[in-house]
């Protein structure tokens, strides 16, 4: 348990040290319950916050062009090519290692409904399906969606990137830590450890609030002339 008073004690402690200081004193002022309780009110603040999560409970209007318990999927508003959508769980989720299983089958279905949907609503010839997981591979908002983008000939969207060179010996390397860490977790281990880097970035203390991140939709690179 918790306790709040001292908790909040704690925080004014923190508030009152110089800023340098700071990030060394959250490890020795504050227990791991402490921390814990700190970590969900920062997660509960950024699911207020979240753009996708208020589109979710019809409290932001979007072009939604399907709904249902546990899905929504609406346009983009910066789309690739029009008919560019998004299709989202209902609840917060950041990255996919987060999804709850129960959820899989019904996201993939629906992923094949809305993408030939899609296909056939725009005459399109071919489409991309891309989902990003973190801020450095793109996720501009930090809530689990897939972009399903019909694609046309000539239609300038490069979805692309330069092969790099490795060695038998490196590819050999990489695929026995990919096995030995997707059996872990087909064996029951947590998944949580796996997105740790998204978790400790959505917690700050409450005196240094970290500006709001600009909402912004992925940026498809364009192909130059
Ligand atoms: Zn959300």
């Amino acid at each position: 348990m918790v306790d709040r008073t001292k908790l909040e004690q704690k925080l004014q402690k923190l508030s009152e040290l110089p800023k340098e200081e700071q990030a060394k004193a959250i490890k020795t002022l504050f227990t791991r319950d402490e921390l814990d309780s700190l970590r969900q009110n920062a997660q509960q603040s950024g699911v207020q916050k979240c753009i996708f999560c208020a589109i979710a409970k019809h409290n932001v209007p979007a072009k939604i062009v399907y709904d249902d318990a546990n899905f929504t999927a609406f346009l983009d508003i910066n789309p690739a090519n029009p008919g560019h959508i998004l299709v989202i769980p209902k609840e917060h989720y950041e990255v996919l290692p987060q999804l709850p299983d129960a959820l899989l089958n019904a996201y993939m279905k629906l992923l094949k409904i809305l993408s030939a949907a899609v296909f056939e609503a725009t005459n399109a010839q071919g489409s991309n399906i891309i989902q990003n997981n973190g801020v450095v591979a793109g996720q501009a908002v930090p809530h689990i969606h897939f972009h399903i983008i019909p694609r046309f000939e000539n239609d300038g969207i490069k979805v692309d990137w330069t092969a790099k060179k490795v060695t038998e010996k490196q590819l050999e390397n990489i695929q026995q830590r990919i096995i030995t860490t997707a059996q872990k977790v087909i064996g029951g281990e947590p998944v949580s450890q796996q997105v740790k880097h998204t978790e400790s970035k959505t917690f700050s203390p409450p005196d240094t609030p970290k500006p709001a991140k600009k909402q912004k939709l992925i940026k498809v690179k364009k192909r130059r002339p």
